[in-house]
C-alpha cells in the first residue's frame, strides 16, 4: 500500500519496474536504459507523472477514457458493487443484476436489431469470441467449410492468438505462429500512403472491391465473415475514402457473409455518432466493443450479436466463456460510464461542437511546413509527416524514426501524442474542452516546430 499511495522517487520505482515489469510492445531493455515516465494520477484530460510534470492527454490512454479521468460517480458505483457482490459467473444457469442490465442497456443503444450481447474481459478476448461465433453459426447451418474470415492489413484486432490474426499488423505476426488458419487479409484503404494516381474515392472503390475478388477466389461457400474497424486506429487513424463502406456492404449482403464492425474504438461516440457503423451508415451482425464502453475504468469487452446469428447460436451450447464474463463490478462501472454519456449529452456535443471545432484547429496543422494532410473525424486525429506534401514524400531513413521524433517532443511540451510510422494521431477524452483543444493543437505545432529544426539541422528533410 504504501508503494503506492506515498511513492518513493521516481528513479527507484523506474529501477523496479526494469526489473520485474515487462511492458507491452515495449523494447524492455531499452525501455530500463531510460526508465519508464511513471503516470500517478489524472483528472480531466490531465496526466501527472512521478515527478509532478503535467500533460495533456490527447490519446484518452489508449483511446479508451471517453468521459475523462477522476470521475467519483463511478469510483463509488465500483466500491458499492464490490461490497454487494463482487465476483459471480454467468456460466452455470446463474446471472446477475450488473450483467443483465448491461446486457439490455447495450441492446438499446445498438443500432438495428443488435440485441444480443456476449461478454468478455477485453477486446482481445471479444474478437475471439467473434471468430468462434461466426464458424459456429456456418457449421450450425450445416457449412462448416464456410469459415474464412477476411481482414484487412494493418488493422488492429487485438493481441491474442485469434484477433492478433484477424489484424494485420506485420511484425505481430512475425513472432510466435501467427496467423491461426483460414484468416485472409485484403489491403487497407489508406488513400494517403498507397492510393497513388487514383482520386480517394476512386481508391475507395477500389479497395472494398479487393473483398469481391477475394470471396469469388477463395469461394462464397468458404468466407463465413469479413470484420473490420469503421476507422482503423492503431494502423494510424486510417479514415476511408466515403465510398468505401457503402460497397463493402454491398458485397457482403451479395454474397452474404457476415460483416463484424469491430468498434473498440468507435463505438460510444468518438466518431460523433454512438457508434462508428451509424457514422458509416454499416450494417453490422455483430459488433465488437470495448474500450469506451467502461472508459477504460475497468477491463470490459463484449459482442453484440444480432437476431439472427443469436438464434443459431442460441440453439446450441456454445462452448466459450471466459470466468470475467460480464464481471458485475465492470458491468457496474460500464453502466455508469454510459449512463454519464447519456446524461450528460456527451456524444452529442462532440456531433455538434467538439467535434467541428477540433476539426477546424486541427486542419491548421496543414499548414506546417512539416505535415502533408491533417484530417479528423468525429474526436479523432491525424496528420501525416512528410518531406514533400505535394508527393505525399516518404522521409529517406526508417519509417517511424521522424515520428518517434515528434513524439519525444509532445512529450517534452506536456503532450500526450502518439505516432503510428511518421503519423502523429489524435483521440482525447471526448469531454476536451475548447481551451484545451487550443492547447492541444498549440503544443503539437510547437513539437512540430521542433521536430522540423532538427530535421533540417540533421539533414534529414529527405525524400525516399
Ligand atoms: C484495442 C483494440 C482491440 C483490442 O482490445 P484489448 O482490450 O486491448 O484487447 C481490438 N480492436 C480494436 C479496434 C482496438 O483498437
Amino acid at each position: 500500500m504504501t508503494l503506492i499511495a506515498n511513492h518513493p522517487p521516481t528513479a527507484e520505482l523506474q529501477a523496479l519496474d526494469a526489473a520485474h515489469h515487462m511492458h507491452p510492445f515495449t523494447h524492455n531493455d531499452e525501455l530500463a536504459e531510460k526508465g519508464a515516465r511513471v503516470i500517478t494520477r489524472a483528472r480531466g484530460v490531465t496526466l501527472t507523472d512521478s515527478d509532478g510534470n503535467e500533460y495533456l492527454d490527447a490519446m484518452a490512454g489508449l483511446w479508451c477514457v471517453n468521459i475523462g479521468y477522476g470521475r467519483d460517480e463511478i469510483a463509488e458505483v465500483a466500491a458499492r458493487q464490490m461490497r454487494e457482490l463482487p465476483y459471480y459467473n454467468t456460466f452455470f444457469q446463474t446471472s446477475h443484476v450488473p450483467g443483465i442490465a448491461l446486457a439490455a442497456k447495450l441492446a438499446e443503444l445498438a443500432p438495428g436489431d443488435l440485441n444480443h450481447v456476449f461478454f468478455a474481459g477485453s477486446g482481445s478476448e471479444a474478437n475471439d469470441t467473434n471468430i468462434r461465433l461466426v464458424r459456429t453459426y456456418w457449421a450450425q447451418k450445416g457449412q462448416p467449410e464456410k469459415n474464412i474470415i477476411i481482414s484487412r492489413k494493418n488493422a488492429y484486432h487485438g493481441s491474442s492468438m485469434g484477433s492478433a490474426s484477424l489484424g494485420g499488423m506485420t511484425p505481430m505476426h512475425e513472432q510466435g505462429g501467427l496467423p491461426i488458419p483460414d484468416v485472409h487479409h485484403i489491403d487497407q484503404p489508406h488513400w494517403w500512403d498507397e492510393g497513388g494516381e487514383m482520386s480517394r474515392e476512386e481508391f475507395g472503390l477500389e479497395r472494398a472491391r479487393q473483398l469481391e475478388k477475394a470471396i469469388q477466389e477463395l469461394g462464397p461457400d468458404r468466407v463465413a465473415a469479413f470484420i473490420g474497424e469503421p476507422v482503423q486506429g492503431a494502423g494510424g487513424v486510417v479514415i476511408p475514402p466515403d465510398s468505401y463502406w457503402p460497397e463493402i456492404q454491398r458485397i457482403c449482403d451479395e454474397y452474404g457473409i457476415l460483416l463484424i464492425a469491430d468498434e473498440v474504438i468507435c463505438g460510444f461516440g468518438r466518431t460523433g455518432k454512438w457508434f462508428g457503423s451509424q457514422t458509416y451508415g454499416i450494417r453490422p451482425h455483430i459488433m465488437t466493443l470495448a474500450k469506451g464502453l467502461s472508459s477504460g475504468y475497468a477491463p470490459i469487452g463484449a459482442s453484440v450479436v444480432c437476431e439472427e446469428v443469436a438464434a443459431v447460436i442460441d440453439a446450441c451450447e456454445f462452448n466459450h466463456g471466459y470466468t470475467y464474463s460480464g464481471h458485475p463490478v465492470t458491468a457496474a462501472v460500464a453502466l455508469e460510464n454510459l449512463r454519464i454519456l447519456e446524461e450528460e449529452n456527451i456524444v452529442d456535443r462532440v456531433a455538434e461542437h467538439a467535434a467541428p471545432y477540433l476539426g477546424e484547429k486541427w486542419a491548421g496543422l496543414a499548414d506546417h511546413p512539416l505535415v502533408g494532410e491533417a484530417r479528423t473525424i468525429g474526436m479523432m486525429g491525424t496528420i501525416a509527416l512528410t518531406p514533400d506534401a505535394s508527393a505525399r514524400a516518404k522521409f529517406a531513413g526508417n519509417a517511424g524514426d521522424v515520428g518517434l521524433i515528434c513524439r519525444e517532443n509532445c512529450f517534452q511540451n506536456g503532450l500526450v501524442m502518439r505516432h503510428v510510422g511518421d503519423r502523429m494521431i489524435i483521440s482525447p477524452p471526448l469531454v476536451i474542452t475548447d481551451a484545451e483543444i487550443d492547447t492541444l493543437v498549440e503544443r503539437a505545432w510547437t513539437a512540430l516546430d521542433l521536430t522540423h529544426a532538427k530535421l533540417k539541422a540533421d539533414g534529414l528533410m529527405k525524400s525516399a
